[in-house]
């Protein structure tokens, strides 16, 4: 099997998967107890605590920890807004291609009386710092904006973006999923106030995950119950995911950029290969991209049987996001880019970790052509394309 889906979800690392048994089989009391066994898990925790907020330059008290990416977004977004609420500031600005933990959150805002401005992302898939200030007002409560895209791995100026955002003393929280493990997180450097992360992204366990918070930020708690991560998140810590989570980011900061040259050669490869293909198109920036992204459109062919196709050869791929696959829509991704319905219909996501090989991409570089070449074959569309019955788009 070649897995290639990597922006939907990674395998555990072993780091992690011996932190977790180790865990489980040694410090499973509860850290709220005040016996040696659950004292002993609460110093698991709070070491997990240290180690992850030394990954982000954050201090340990700025770490909450969450049930993954999802819900860091939306605490982060509904303290924002609460917080802004309180001070009459209404307006909150975002992109028109955040993950849908962000845009639906928004969504909610705005039937609650927010006014959401979702800034537009061009082409290449992203946005200026210019923009961003252009966008800001005296009521503006929060922008949140994504570090990296999940669907085509365009890499955003966050830190000019925060630099903005500070400068005009406005909040600014950034979806960093895609990002941590892969680019460099420096929370004071880079002028984050909040900051969502998601272990099982870079080879931790699912279900479990982090939100930052600058000191002095007070958090909504989505979950009222106990007194647990400072009052803000109800509910014992998953303690087991947590510190595997921690070894995961610990191993992948640690080798993060060696892993960046091997797997941004590997996606190099494929893109030059991929690009061979007669009216494919690459989508999200060419420079500023996630290390291991590939993802094109390729006009004539649908997406979803582009993955079956792979799949039956064994090679585990994406079309669109993972969530919104099983979907009709097509991905509000490729739209925000400008690509046609048509085309957002055909895409590919290749997602590539440093435990793929240079045989991995000469398969898929087998595959592919293959399978597009049979799907347009099939295609009364395509045919009519040829006929000149119907206009290329690409
Ligand atoms: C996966 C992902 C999320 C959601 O994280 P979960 O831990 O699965 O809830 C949010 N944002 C981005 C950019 C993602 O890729």
């Amino acid at each position: 099997m070649i897995y290639a889906d990597n922006a939907a979800t990674t395998k555990m690392s072993g780091a992690a998967i011996n932190a977790m048994l180790n865990c489980m089989e040694e410090t499973w009391g509860n850290p709220s107890s005040l016996y040696g066994l659950g004292q002993r898990a609460k110093d698991a925790l709070e070491e997990a605590r240290e180690r992850l907020a030394a990954c982000i330059g954050a201090s340990p008290k700025e770490i909450t920890f969450t049930s993954g990416g999802s819900e860091a977004d939306n605490q982060a977004i509904r303290s924002a807004a609460a917080l802004g609420a309180r001070k009459g500031k209404r307006h909150i600005v975002s992109t028109a291609f955040e993950h849908h933990a962000v845009l639906h959150a928004l969504k909610k805002l705005e039937s609650e009386g927010f006014e959401v401005e979702l800034l537009p992302v061009g082409k290449l898939g992203t946005v200026t710092a210019q923009q961003v200030a252009e966008a800001i007002r005296e009521d503006t409560a929060l922008v949140t904006i994504m570090y990296a895209n999940n669907e085509i791995g365009s890499v955003l100026p966050i830190s000019q973006i925060g630099a903005v955002c500070r400068a005009r003393g406005v909040l600014f929280h950034t979806d960093a999923v895609q990002a941590a493990g892969h680019l460099s997180i420096d929370v004071n450097a880079q002028s984050i106030d909040l900051l969502s992360l998601s272990a099982h992204k870079f080879h931790g366990p699912k279900g479990v995950g982090v939100l930052y918070a600058r000191q002095g930020i007070p958090l909504s708690s989505l979950i009222e119950g106990g007194a647990q991560e400072r009052g803000k998140r109800a509910g014992t810590e998953n303690v087991p995911a947590i510190v595997g989570m921690a070894a995961a980011l610990e191993e992948a900061c640690a080798h993060m950029d060696e892993n960046t040259a091997k797997v941004s050669a590997l996606r190099d490869r494929l893109i030059a290969g991929l690009s061979q293909i007669p009216y494919a198109s690459l989508n999200g920036d060419p420079v500023n991209r996630l290390p291991g992204n590939v993802s094109f459109c390729f006009e004539g062919v649908e997406g979803e049987s582009l993955l079956l196709l792979l799949d039956d050869r064994g090679i585990c791929a994406s079309s669109g996001s993972a969530c919104t696959s099983g979907s009709l829509d097509p991905s509000h991704v490729l739209l925000s880019i400008g690509r046609p319905h048509e085309v957002a219909h055909g895409s590919l996501r290749l997602s590539l970790c440093d435990e793929n090989t240079e045989a991995d991409v000469e398969a898929i570089l087998n595959a592919v052509p293959e399978i597009v070449g049979y799907l347009r074959g099939i295609s009364p569309l395509w045919k009519d394309k040829l006929s000149g019955k119907r206009e290329f788009v690409l």
